[in-house]
């Protein structure tokens, strides 16, 4: 199992320990999914007194942290390894969301944390890849910065936060702030919940705090404001072509995907940063090329849905999988699971499914470690006979159904349909429009959507790996 590891190098390790072990990020540590390493720079001091700071030359208040023992620290912990390392720096980059979907790539990183005025400079040239600020102000030390840090980050590991899909739909997921929250009692000096909040009309809840979320958003942070508009006026554009174009607009309305470009006719680029993902529809050749040239230089995969398109990225060095069939499910309704043992997967699975699913089947950027990501996140199903797995299904990371597998001997029992049913119902819970892409070779995948009451995009699409050859 893969475990991520923090190493902090502080001054004050007790605090770092004491300050991120309770709670969700302790558990993290018992269950191995994370590690967490405070080093005592001081150890590394070479000083009699176990001094670690001098005065700074030239002049100024306060003192500084030397280089030596902070050399001596960073290298014990990496072993001459190049590892990220992060100095957090009131002159570092902002710390934001999307800096922490990064960051939680990574298998290991170091933080440094400065007291006093500061670190020696030489020592940071040397080992720092990452200077960053938690906010325009400063703190006394780096260790509240760095358990800021570490716990954005941990939270969007996979298994972190247990099994609901919690950390892929954020606060920020649609630019917008939460709506206000009431708990028990109904009066309190003398200010009363708002009545639909006791009406039990789920309906009239949800808009209320749509509506409520949105005048708060507006009034708190008009920037995000404007954000979550652009993002509702392309998801109506889209809406035109609702079949050829979910994907996009689910990736918009749940806060997975960014607009990184969009024209006013059928030119549209999206990028799901957490997964390296984008997804592009070109109206013409002309503006294929204007998309391939603004693909981020860390897009994995792209989605297309035009010939041209897809063309073009093949002749820049990516490869093409499909065609693809895309089905969505427009109905709000529930789908009957008819079939008793149906539970998420735990990493004990994971052999299983890589064996069944992996390689050519799995499509492009499936892999074991995907997987893994997968079951961690609690969006992977297995459906057991007599204790066994005999077949799966999960939700991919950009939020599409798909990976589904039943073993031979047990097919055509309608495995395979509450498999897909219990996705289904999983996404309507959420408030998701379901949808996935199905290989257009796959006729019995496809009959079994439309049997569920997917409906079939007139489009045709494919999925583009970026090679190897093309990043160098
Ligand atoms: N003289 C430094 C300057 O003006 O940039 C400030 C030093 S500050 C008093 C001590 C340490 O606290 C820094 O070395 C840094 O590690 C940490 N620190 C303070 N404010 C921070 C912030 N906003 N973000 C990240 N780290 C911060």
């Amino acid at each position: 199992m893969r475990t991520t590891r923090f190493h902090v190098l502080t001054l004050f390790p007790e605090m770092i320990v004491q300050g991120l072990s309770p709670s969700v990020i302790g558990r993290a540590c018992e269950k191995n999914i994370i590690s967490l390493n405070a080093v005592n720079i001081r150890d590394y001091s070479t000083d009699r007194h176990g001094k670690t700071d001098d005065y700074p030359y030239g002049g100024g208040a306060g003192m500084l942290m030397q280089a030596q023992p902070v050399y001596d620290a960073h290298k014990a912990v990496t072993g001459g390894k190049k590892i990220r390392t992060i100095y957090v720096t009131p002159q570092g980059i902002p710390f934001t969301q999307a800096k922490a979907e990064e960051l939680a790539k990574e298998d290991e990183l170091v933080f440094i944390c400065g007291h006093y005025e500061g670190i020696d400079e030489r020592v940071l040239e040397e080992t720092v890849t990452d200077y960053i600020s938690i906010g325009d102000y400063v703190l006394t030390g780096g260790e509240l910065p760095a358990m800021v840090m570490i716990d954005a980050i941990a939270r969007l590991i996979p298994g972190v936060l247990g099994n609901d899909f919690s950390s892929e739909e954020e606060s920020f997921h649609n630019d917008l702030l939460e709506y206000p929250q009431y708990s028990r009692p109904e009066q309190w000096h003398g200010r009363k919940v708002p009545e639909v909040l006791l009406s039990g009309n789920h309906k009239k809840v949800t808009e209320w705090r749509l509506e409520q979320a949105k005048q708060r958003t507006s009034a708190r942070r008009p920037d995000l404001y404007r954000k979550y508009q652009e993002k509702q006026q392309l998801i109506k554009r889209l809406a035109v072509h609702k079949r050829n174009n979910i994907h996009m607009m689910e990736g918009l309305a749940r806060g997975q995907a960014e607009i990184l470009y969009s024209d006013a006719v059928s030119t549209v680029l999206l990028h799901n940063r957490r997964c390296k993902t984008c997804m592009a529809i070109a109206a013409d050749e002309a503006a294929g090329i204007t998309i391939a040239e603004k693909l981020p230089e860390d897009t994995e995969l792209v989605m297309v849905s035009d010939f041209c398109l897809k063309e073009l990225l093949v002749q820049r060095r990516f490869k093409a999988y499909g065609p693809y069939v895309q089905m969505l499910y427009t109905r709000r309704e529930v789908l009957p699971v008819r079939y008793r043992d149906i539970r998420p997967l735990t990493p004990d699975h994971l052999p299983y499914v890589c064996g069944r699913y992996c390689d050519d089947a799995g499509g492009p950027g499936v892999d074991s470690e995907y997987i893994r990501a997968r079951i961690q996140a609690g969006a992977m199903y297995g459906a057991f006979a007599e204790e066994r797995i005999v077949g799966f299904a999960g939700i991919h990371s950009e939020g599409s159904l798909g990976m589904l597998f039943v073993e031979e001997p047990f097919r055509r029992q309608g495995i395979a349909a509450a498999l897909e049913a219990c996705a289904v119902n999983r996404m309507l819970e959420k408030g998701w429009t379901p949808y996935g892409q199905i290989s257009a070779e796959n006729t019995a995948s496809i009959k079994l959507q439309e049997k569920l009451g997917f409906y079939r995009a007139e489009k045709t699409f494919w999925w583009l790996e970026k090679t190897l050859a093309n990043s160098t």
